[in-house]
């Protein structure tokens, strides 16, 4: 793995650095609200799509879907295990938060789990034109970088193209990524 003070570690913020089935159900019934009798073009688009891919193929654009996103209140908890983990990890690399989620959303997410202060860098999708999993989201990405995250299409293939070692957090075992992990919690066991 490499070493020294200036690689940086990349994650993916939802179902990476914390995970709430709350959360997500929520959000997606907020979606699916607003959408209407879109929802099931929604639904079935999302199979081979991203949230925000398959929102903009029916036409709504990403400040849209922002805004029915900070409609759901955040409620996570503050996180000692994975703030200890975090620690641990800037001393290695730069922590750096990547999200498809607006600026504001991720901010209020990461002071919740307590980690903000341990974040050298996060953006929202509203720092970029595109939303992952454009190149230009990963701009940011070099050789040696490690890059986590729960969806390995979106969040590591352009990461893994560019020389990063990718760690996907799954349940199922993705030969494509350099290591799967069940949870962020498990990290320290690979790097
Ligand atoms: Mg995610």
């Amino acid at each position: 793995m490499p070493g020294g003070g200036f690689m940086k570690i990349i994650f993916d913020l939802d179902d990476t650095l914390y995970s709430s089935k709350e959360l997500r159900e929520k959000r997606e019934k907020r979606i699916l609200e607003f959408l209407g009798n879109r929802s099931k073009e929604f639904l079935e688009l999302r199979k081979s799509n991203t949230t925000i891919g398959s929102l903009s193929k029916l036409g709504i654009n990403k400040e849209t879907f922002f805004k029915i996103i900070e409609e759901v209140p955040i409620n996570l908890d503050k996180d000692e295990k994975l703030r200890e983990i975090l620690k641990d990890l800037k001393e290695r690399g730069r922590l750096i938060v990547l999200s498809n989620i607006s600026y504001s959303c991720v901010k209020k997410s990461l002071e919740q789990l307590g980690i903000i202060d341990l974040i050298d860098k996060f953006y929202g999708g509203d720092n970029f034109l595109t939303s992952k999993p454009s190149e230009e989201i990963f701009s940011i990405v070099e050789k040696g970088d490690i890059c986590v995250g729960n969806n390995f299409n979106k969040d590591l293939l352009i990461p893994k193209k560019k020389g990063a070692v990718t760690i996907l957090i799954s349940e199922k075992n993705n030969p494509d990524s350099d290591f799967t992990i069940k949870s962020i919690y498990d990290i320290e066991k690979i790097i």
